[in-house]
């Protein structure tokens, strides 16, 4: 027999969805669906468990190049198991903990651990949603369902095992050869965790460089950077065409190209499809834009009233820290009601990304070529590590930081930097963007700590021919 329940709020999704309800929708009845682990992507096999991973990662690989500075160090062994046990040993509670609190201390929300999709909706205009044995029915929806990893059906239709990112990270044993299928920041990312743990690595990229979304001076080096001294085996431009287990153990991937790698494990890591089409949701009249995401209009709100739709499910940038912004505008304006003249906006003027690889990477705003096709006036500088202090105490190489600015006024366009701790350099631009500060403003209206990485961007900006 289904069960009925009538709501007035149901929440889909328990990634950034499980942040809406705080003290101010005590006086709500909420449902909340989640059909998979409580606690959505980032936090059981997202952004979290993989930055636990990347951190031993380069613990190892500092081990391992601490002869450039006198140290006599290296790797002995790595215990992946303990590896395993210390991320997961920490998530898995939260995760838990999470749902325990939904479950058992909060009196108004009810937690549907099941698939949910819409069904139209009642006659007193309710929107009806439905699990395999629950129907609940809800006045006001917030769609925050999150993507899924896509897999090619030259993989998939194979029948020979592969992992992703639901599943790489528990692997009972540290693969001797990982075959990584994609070019993109997931796929670089694994690559670094399982290349610094000591796995032997291939990376197959469709394009003719690794990292291509980003400003292509960044993907030139890192690209570079991944094939020297033959860190990881990378096969650009080619496709894989089929995968078989062999008989003595271990996977073939056949290329496009002609060839094939034998590996031990198989990570796909070839993006992220948004999880509205698994929703029904043209039973409610809303639609999908040409990329799979739920459209949606800057305060959140979808064409179907009282329908509100936020992060990965609808969001241009799939990325956890604008699901939160996202979180927050929508929890706003469900506070504040569908039809009010005050509703906040997404904020995606200056949204940063990075990609915790080796090196480390990290962007925000418009990448070189992006500001020249715009037809910008731009000055554009690129500083490396190497040239300020910190850089030297570390040997560094190969980061450098690139920095563009409107010529004139000293308007800030972008900045990505590849090097140690990037994610971290980067911050002031970011603030220095979103508040409109100058590149001179930022350069000369401060003290940088001296002598801090961060000097590689004090000077990138003096560099600037504004
Ligand atoms: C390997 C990896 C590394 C990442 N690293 C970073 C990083 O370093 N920095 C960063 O900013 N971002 C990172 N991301 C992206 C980040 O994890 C996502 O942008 C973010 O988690 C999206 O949050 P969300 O709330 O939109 O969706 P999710 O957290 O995915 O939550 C959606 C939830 O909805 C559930 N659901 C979906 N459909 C239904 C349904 N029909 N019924 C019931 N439940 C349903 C899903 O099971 C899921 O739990 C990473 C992602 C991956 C995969």
């Amino acid at each position: 027999m289904t069960a009925t329940q009538i709501v007035d709020l149901a929440i889909i999704g328990t990634g950034s969805g499980n942040s809406i309800p705080d003290e101010r929708f005590d006086d709500k009845s909420i449902a909340v669906f989640e059909e998979n682990v409580y606690g959505g992507t980032c936090l059981n096999v997202g952004c979290i468990p993989t930055k636990m991973f990347v951190y031993a990662a380069e613990v190892a690989e500092g081990a391992r190049h601490g002869h450039r500075l006198g140290v006599n160090s290296r790797v002995d062994s790595v215990d992946w198991p303990a590896i395993v046990q210390r991320v997961f040993g920490r998530i898995d509670p939260i995760s838990a903990g999470g749902r325990e609190y939904r479950e058992e201390r909060c009196a108004n929300i009810t937690v549907y651990s099941a698939h949910v999709e819409f069904d139209g909706r009642d006659a007193d205009g309710r929107y009806r949603l439905v699990t395999a044995d629950a129907l609940v029915l809800a006045d006001e929806v917030v769609i925050a369902a999150g993507s899924r990893a896509t897999v090619p059906p030259a993989i998939s239709e194979c029948g020979a095992p592969y992992y992703t990112n639901n599943d790489v990270m528990r692997l009972e044993r540290l693969p001797d050869r990982l075959i990584v299928v994609g070019g993109g920041y997931i796929a670089t990312e694994f690559a670094h965790v399982f290349g610094g743990l000591g796995s032997a690595v291939s990376i197959i990229a469709r394009g003719p460089a690794l990292l291509r979304k980003l400003d292509s001076d960044i993907s030139t080096r890192f690209t570079a950077v991944a094939q020297e001294k033959e860190k990881w085996d990378v096969r650009l431009n080619t496709d894989v065409t089929n995968v078989v287990e062999l008989d003595e153990g271990g996977i073939r991937v056949s290329l496009g190209d002609g060839t094939h790698i034998d590996g031990d494990a198989l990570l796909v890591a070839t993006g992220r499809r948004p999880n509205g089409d698994r929703l029904n949701l043209g039973s409610i009249g809303v639609e999908l834009d040409d990329h799979g995401r739920v459209v949606c209009d800057p305060h959140g709100r979808t064409a179907a009233s009282h329908v509100w739709a936020l992060g990965d499910v609808s969001s241009p940038y799939q990325l956890k820290h604008v699901a939160n912004h996202e979180q927050r505008v929508v929890q706003a304006n469900l506070l504040k009601g569908w039809e009010s003249d005050d509703l906040l906006w997404f904020d995606h003027r200056h949204v940063p990304a990075a990609v915790f690889t080796h090196p480390q990477i990290a962007t925000v705003g418009l990448t070189e070529d992006e500001a020249r096709d715009m037809d910008l006036d731009i000055t554009v500088k690129v500083q490396a590590y190497g040239d300020v202090a910190y850089g030297w105490a570390m040997e560094d190489t190969t980061g450098f930081c690139k920095v563009i600015a409107e010529r004139g006024t000293g308007r800030l366009l972008g900045c990505h930097i590849l090097g140690p701790q990037a994610p971290t350099v980067i911050q002031p631009i970011i603030q220095a963007m979103s508040f409109g500060q100058t590149a001179h403003d930022v350069a000369r209206g401060q003290y940088w700590i001296h002598p801090a990485m961060p000097e590689v961007l004090e000077n990138a900006l003096l560099g600037l021919e504004i």
